[in-house]
């Protein structure tokens, strides 16, 4: 079996999250907020599992995948929060007048609800500019959900807020 690319480049696409059933369903994410967890690693982390309030995330070994039961995810973002290697976002697609994503960010300075935040690819590509909905945090990780054009929902992964 070839390398997957992600061990390459450190970073993961959207068909190889597909690939090992890491991204809601279509049907799922028209429906409001869904957690995608982008962890393809076989790491020995959990934390997850026993922070979600809906038991939405299943793990049979601390090493497996976390697995989102699409229907039990709230898109509460507790999972963004707690996760240490960044890995959790929210996406809500349901919305007519924009995508919203919820990433973690753990630099200064805090973002403030209504700043207007340049928006960042997998990559760090800038991919243009957003809106913060909310903000709260926990253990000094900010959790953003920004406003993002509409399609841009499943590519920003992470926000740069100019001083
Ligand atoms: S968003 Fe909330 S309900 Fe959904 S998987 Fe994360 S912690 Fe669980
Ligand atoms: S807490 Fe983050 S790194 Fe750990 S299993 Fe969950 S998604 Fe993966």
């Amino acid at each position: 079996m070839p390398t997957p690319s992600f061990r390459k480049t450190g970073v993961i696409s959207l068909e190889e999250l597909s690939t090992l059933n890491l991204l809601p369903p279509e049907s799922r994410l028209k429906k409001g907020p869904v957690a995608v967890l982008e962890c393809p690693e076989m790491i020995p982390c959990n934390i997850c599992v026993p922070y979600c309030p809906t038991k939405a995330i299943k793990m049979e070994k601390l090493i497996d995948l976390p697995m989102v039961d699409w229907n039990k995810c709230t898109g509460c973002s507790v999972c963004v929060a707690v996760c240490p290697g960044l890995a959790a976002f929210v996406v809500d697609l349901s919305k007519e007048d924009g995508d919203y994503v919820t990433v973690p960010h753990e630099f200064l300075p805090a973002p403030k609800v209504g700043d207007e935040v340049t928006l960042l690819s997998r990559t760090g590509e800038k991919l243009g500019r957003g809106t913060v909905t909310r903000v709260w945090e926990r253990n000094k990780t900010y959790v953003v959900t920004v406003k993002v054009p509409k399609g841009l929902g499943m590519e920003v992964r992470a926000i740069w807020v100019e001083k």
